[in-house]
């Protein structure tokens, strides 16, 4: 694959403005995505990998065709951390039928939620995810797909920056996926305010899991409502409350030049949002 020469952008799922239309078949949304003027589409799996072989290589086709990058988000009932035996190793299944999907479609990159760290301690958890993930490595053969690990938003759940790392380390077949609008709510706000606050996360990972890691990151980015418990619910790029910014993090991708991919999950305008950020991305690309 030759090397992505800016960032990417593009929304998790369909839009309201996709639904709208009734569209046949989900075959159908990387040309629509294209014609928005985005790069990427997450195909949400998040309820269960469901479809054929023929449906999976059909949006595959469709999204070669479009030149639309394509991810899959992984089923949310996936359990690394999960203190049940039958349920954790059960998400073995989930994770191989994602690989597989995610295969025939061409996409690169499936994205897993690292557990729940509710009933147990972090360590406890963070010892059954690595259990989890380390079967799985061995059990499931590599077919190129990455296995990528959210950051996630609400604090009883595994899955801070520094815990998704440690368990990157486990393989290369593993990578994060920064959720910012997860990483904002789990801290109940305000930790991303200026370029500093996101260069820091891109300088952790690439001093912890190689440059290539922080220069082609799989991210979300969402303003997402948090009580302090952590997050409570995605938001719009509308919403004027909550946060995280988009501006310094785009300033931070134009000024040190990476390539991330970077998924919009708003709720319900994601199509519209993404190319919003893709927008002011362009703007500051421009202006260097
Ligand atoms: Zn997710």
């Amino acid at each position: 694959m030759t090397p992505r020469k800016t960032a990417v952008f593009g929304p998790a799922g369909n839009s309201d403005s996709y639904n709208a239309e009734k569209h046949k078949s989900n075959v159908e949304a990387p040309e629509w995505v294209k014609a928005k003027g985005l790069d990427a589409y997450e195909f949400q799996s998040g309820n269960g990998v469901r479809g054929s072989d023929e449906f999976f290589a059909a949006v595959g086709a469709a999204a070669a065709e479009a030149g639309i990058l394509l991810s899959l988000h992984a089923p949310y009932y996936i359990s690394l951390s999960g203190i049940d035996p039958e349920k954790r190793l059960g998400s073995l299944r989930y994770i191989r039928e994602s690989l597989n999907a995610a295969a025939l479609m061409g996409a690169n990159i499936i994205v897993v939620h690292t557990g729940s760290a509710a009933k147990i301690t972090r360590e406890e958890a963070m010892d059954l995810a690595r259990d989890t993930l380390t079967i799985a490595l061995e059990e499931i053969p590599d077919n190129g797909v990455i296995i990528g690990l959210e950051t996630m938003g609400k604090q009883n759940q595994l899955g801070t920056l520094d815990e998704v790392i440690e368990l990157c380390k486990l393989s290369p077949r593993l990578a994060p996926v920064v959720d910012f609008g997860h990483i904002n709510a789990y801290n109940v706000g305000n930790y991303f305010n200026n370029e500093d606050d996101y260069l820091r996360v891109f300088d952790k990972i690439s001093a912890e899991l190689g440059a290539d890691a922080a220069m082609n990151l799989h991210c979300h980015f969402s303003k997402i409502e948090y009580t302090n418990k952590g997050e409570k619910k995605h938001l719009t790029f509308a919403d004027t409350v909550f946060g995280p910014p988009f501006e310094p993090l785009a300033r931070v991708i134009a000024d040190e030049r990476l390539t991330p991919c970077i998924i919009c999950e708003s709720d319900g305008t994601q199509a519209e949002d993404a190319l919003a950020f893709k927008n002011i991305y362009k703007e500051h690309i421009k202006g260097d």
